[in-house]
């Protein structure tokens, strides 16, 4: 039995599956967060289906009305559910181009028209690139701000100046945010403009990518759509309960995302130092060009996982940010390959 031809053809996330000691691959952080979880006892039942006491949580922690706030099983359902709601065959879907590749994925799924803009030759993502395309008519742009994998962030009146120009939906994914030394966020514009949903996750900054926890702001009637296609239940009690623990501690939470500031700092100069092209980057990961060949494998043989680019540019990395200490190694072991290779 075959699927749609389009699934056959579709490419599916890659996710490296290998043992390491150190993994800077995906852009996990580390929590340090105590609470009452839940028991095994506690999810015979169904969860909340509204997600109501995280949603009241979410709404104090970004002061936004809970009305407009969707919770998700990761910002990826959240992703699929607005390509799914919006998108008919062959609709356009802009996106800048090196950026989250299942953006590309789920328009692909769905049979849209998926259009990259490329950023320029040092990765910025320039909007007046993107208004060239506006003529194409598109249904859909996704930015990402600040972008996985370049860590550039787009400034907020380039997107102001984009969504004075088009109807189409914006969907802006801030799944970042956190780690910018400047908050641009367009949370609170979602008031002023009916075409914008935001996307935030748990799985960064908080530390919860095993939860699988994100959330959308959007206009009412977004937020109605995305309600009226989401499967029952679709965010379990135990992740629930997980998103709620993290915002009573936030404080926790955000003494953490300052440490990784100050690492990222730290640790784009000690690579500039041996040599490698280092991109600023407002993220919990930093992309480089690599002066050294197969950089990725030596790690990986080594224990330790970054993201390669290879197969977009070669010798482009995407390394996260992890604690000092993990940072310290990973430094120690690229001088140790840069010596066995002498
Ligand atoms: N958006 C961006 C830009 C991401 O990098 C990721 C995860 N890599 C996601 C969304 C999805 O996050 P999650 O589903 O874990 O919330």
């Amino acid at each position: 039995m075959k699927p749609r031809k389009n699934i056959i053809d579709s490419k599916h996330y890659q996710v490296v599956d290998k043992a390491f000691t150190l993994k800077l691959d995906a852009n996990e952080s580390y929590n340090y967060l105590t609470g009452n979880t839940l028991s095994l006892k506690d999810i015979e039942y169904y969860p909340d289906h509204q997600v109501k006491t995280l949603k009241e949580a979410l709404s104090k922690h970004i002061d936004i009305e809970s009305k407009y706030i969707t919770v998700g099983n990761g910002s990826s359902e959240l992703l699929d559910l607005l390509f799914k709601a919006y998108l008919e065959k062959d609709d356009v879907v802009l996106a800048f181009d090196p950026t989250f590749s299942m953006y590309e994925i789920y328009a692909n799924i769905y049979q849209a028209n998926y259009i990259k803009v490329p950023a320029n030759d040092d990765f910025k993502m320039d909007m007046d690139q993107m208004i060239k395309q506006l003529p194409l008519n598109p249904k859909m742009i996704v930015l990402c701000t600040p972008n996985n994998p370049t860590g550039y962030q787009i400034p907020r009146k380039d997107i102001l100046r984009l969504l004075n120009l088009t109807q189409a939906l914006v969907v802006i994914d801030e799944a970042y945010m956190e780690f910018s030394e400047n908050d641009t966020s367009m949370m609170k514009d979602i008031l002023m403009y009916n075409n914008i949903a935001v996307l935030r996750t748990f799985s960064k900054a908080f530390g919860l990518a095993g939860a699988r926890l994100g959330y959308m702001v959007g206009s009412l009637d977004i937020t109605h759509v995305m309600n009226k296609i989401r499967s029952p239940y679709h965010v379990n009690a135990l992740s629930q309960q997980a998103g709620l623990i993290a915002l009573e501690n936030k404080a926790n939470v955000f003494e953490n995302i300052d440490l990784i500031k100050q690492t990222r700092s730290s640790i784009k100069i000690e690579l500039e130092n041996l040599g490698f092209k280092v991109y600023d980057s407002q993220c919990n990961f930093i992309w480089v060009k690599s002066p050294y060949k197969n950089l990725g494998k030596s790690l990986e043989d080594k224990g330790i996982l970054i993201r390669d680019y290879s197969s977009y540019q070669t010798d482009y990395y995407r390394i996260t940010i992890k604690q000092k200490t993990d940072m310290d190694i990973f430094i120690k072991t690229i001088k140790e390959i840069i010596n066995e290779t002498k």
